[in-house]
């Protein structure tokens, strides 16, 4: 995920362009760049953030020119570097381009372009297809348009584009797949974005191109819309949009935590694109593939993390163990990094963190590495201090996760970690090829699954409406549920300042029980695999002691629906997937529950996204 902007007209690019960038900022933030054309192509790209990029242009570059792009990163390929950063240039110098997205094939593409005498500066997939553009404008002799649909037609992946041609000043090309582009349509001039928010001030006029559609922006013209795939030409539907800058920023979201809670089908998507094709039974992560050996002599796997991602762990330890017979340990990083630990050197480590920079997690991991351990991160973000001092890993690719309150990071943490079960469980032998097939097939339908509970974040509305003075609330979940009850109540911890408690269920008669009366909302996760009547004998239990029950079930269950005070559906998935689905409605309905409350929903207090501090 990242933010484009371009600019064609008569006012001076450079303002425009960087004034956008500041607001798209909240789609990425790892490096920028921006790249004019006058006379010349003028070209300024750093690590960093906009207000790096302005300061080098003030020594730079001229800001001159009435055409322009510029980028705010949010790396998927390569580190976030100087010369990874966006803008990137194609050999000749002639083409210019800024992409969001990622291009699956890259690889592929890339050899044949080696071959073809073409030379990479960069690590990123970007720099491959601009100089796949170029390759195919010279060896078939077209224009840019043609040249850049031509080119696409041979890639897989996701992309929002924008490119210009230096030979030919007063044109802008831009297509889209899968990652937003918006086209500003103003008095001679044209704006290209991510979303409206760099040009709203400028024209409320806008196209959103759709999947498999591209522009050609000239100066001067009309819009020309066409199909990708058969070159149709498409009329151009202009809406007139009303929407404050804010809103715009936040996706129409009146947060930054609900929009995440909302990303969370095409995250799990973007996580894993490129890495399962279900229909074929391939799972193919390469940071895995590349020492698959290590993992398949571990003698166990330790996983250490903080927070919600010491859920995800907790997750991980029920799936690995389940579905791949690999023993688990789930540690507190900080607990972990200062007992004194045994570590064997055929242990292997999954260290997991969002931001890829919580201090006690990177502590951890330098300890496992020097008493000889294997470690594998799994992170957010590309190049973090964690991604960069473990032996090897895999990226998320949420995209930025800007509320405090983890939510998009918690689910694409579980899905990477049930995709590496599922290879491994394979390998292993300890999942048959159906099983394993089945499986495949069921976590492709998790986003569509999550889409429906989302569908029915109205009702979990009212519910928090009905709990939003609880002073204490109890979570209760068994086996796959039981991380889910934790990050149930953290999650409303976290936001809304109740104090909550998850718990095993079976665990409540050892003491939490005695808390329990009319006052205390419990939140139970009740779905139908896996120790189904010995929920619903808890649930009994809460009963009796007048407890007010919330109950999330699966859908058409009538056994929990006649005990509790509410149930919130959710579709029926297999035991090991029910986490990605039950934790979204706790996710709604802590978010609820702190707005209706009053509280700073992204900013809880006392809190940070990233803990870089002990
Ligand atoms: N894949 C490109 C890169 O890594 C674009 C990333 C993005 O969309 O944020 O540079």
């Amino acid at each position: 995920m990242c933010g484009i902007v371009g600019y064609i007209g008569h006012r001076d690019a450079y303002e425009v362009i960087i004034k956008g960038l500041k607001r798209l900022e909240y789609r990425g933030y790892d490096s920028a760049g921006i790249a004019l054309l006058n006379d010349k192509v003028e070209l300024a790209k750093t690590k960093g953030k906009v207000a790096d990029l302005e300061a080098m242009c003030a020594t730079t570059i001229s800001n001159k020119g009435k055409l322009g792009l510029g980028h705010t990163r949010w790396a998927t390929h390569g580190i976030p570097n100087d010369t990874n950063s966006h803008p990137h240039v194609s050999n000749s110098g002639n083409l210019v381009l800024v992409h969001n997205g990622i291009i699956e094939n890259y690889d592929a593409l890339k050899q044949t372009l080696l071959k073809r005498g073409y030379v990479f500066h960069s690590d990123t997939d970007t720099e491959i297809l601009v100089n796949l553009i170029e390759d195919v404008k010279i060896k078939e002799k077209v224009k840019l348009g043609k040249a850049v649909q031509i080119a696409l037609n041979q890639v897989i992946g996701a992309y929002a584009i924008a490119v210009f041609d230096v030979q030919k000043p007063g044109e802008i090309v831009a297509a889209k797949l899968g990652s937003p582009l918006a086209i500003g349509v103003g008095e001679k001039e044209y704006f290209i974005a991510s979303d409206a928010s760099p040009y709203i001030e400028h024209t409320n006029k806008t196209v959103y191109l759709e999947d498999g559609e591209m522009a050609i922006i000239r100066l001067h013209k009309s819009l020309k819309i066409r199909s990708i795939k058969n070159d149709n030409l498409i009329d151009p539907y202009v809406q007139e949009l009303q929407m404050s800058i804010e809103n715009i920023e936040k996706g129409g979201y009146d947060h930054f935590m609900l929009k995440e809670i909302y990303e969370q089908p095409q995250a799990i998507i973007d996580t894993f694109r490129g890495r399962m094709k279900a229909d074929e039974g391939i799972v193919k992560l390469s940071g895995l593939e590349d020492h698959i050996e290590k993992f398949l002599h571990a003698r166990r796997i330790i996983v250490i993390a903080c927070g919600t991602s010491w859920h995800a762990g907790l997750v991980a330890e029920y799936i690995f163990e389940d579905l791949a017979r690999i023993p688990v340990e789930v540690e507190y990083a900080s607990e972990f990094r200062y007992r004194n630990p045994v570590i064997f050197k055929d242990d292997v480590v999954i260290a997991i963190s969002q931001s890829g920079e919580t201090a006690d997690t990177l502590a951890a991991i330098k300890l496992a590495k020097q008493q000889g351990a294997f470690v594998f991160g799994i992170c957010n973000v590309v190049g973090s201090s964690i991604a960069r001092e473990t032996h090897t890993g895999a990226y998320t690719h949420a995209g930025p996760e800007i509320g405090v309150a983890s939510t998009k990071a918690f689910t694409t943490q579980i899905t990477l970690l049930t995709l590496m079960a599922l290879r491994l469980g394979k390998k292993l032998g300890a999942l048959s090829n159906t099983r394993y097939r089945n499986l495949l097939q069921e976590l492709q339908l998790i986003p569509a699954k999550i889409e429906k509970v989302l569908a029915v974040s109205s009702q979990i509305e009212h519910i928090s409406s009905l709990y939003n003075h609880a002073t204490n609330c109890l979570y209760l979940g068994r086996g796959y549920n039981f991380p889910v009850a934790l990050e149930g109540a953290l999650k409303l911890k976290e936001i809304s300042y109740i104090h909550a408690e998850g718990y095993p269920a079976a665990e409540m008669k050892h003491g939490p029980i005695a808390l329990i009366d009319e006052n205390m909302p419990v939140f139970v996760i009740a779905t139908k695999k896996g120790h189904y009547d010995k929920i619903v004998s808890n649930i009994q239990e809460i009963k009796s002691r007048n407890a007010k029950i919330i109950a999330i079930v699966t859908e058409g269950d009538e056994t929990v629906k006649g005990l509790a005070d509410h149930v919130i559906e959710i579709p029926e998935t297999e035991e090991c997937m029910t986490p990605l689905l039950a934790s979204v409605p706790l996710q709604i309905l802590s978010y609820y529950i702190a707005l209706q409350r009053g509280c700073n929903v992204d900013q809880p207090r006392n809190l940070a996204k990233s803990v870089t501090v002990e």
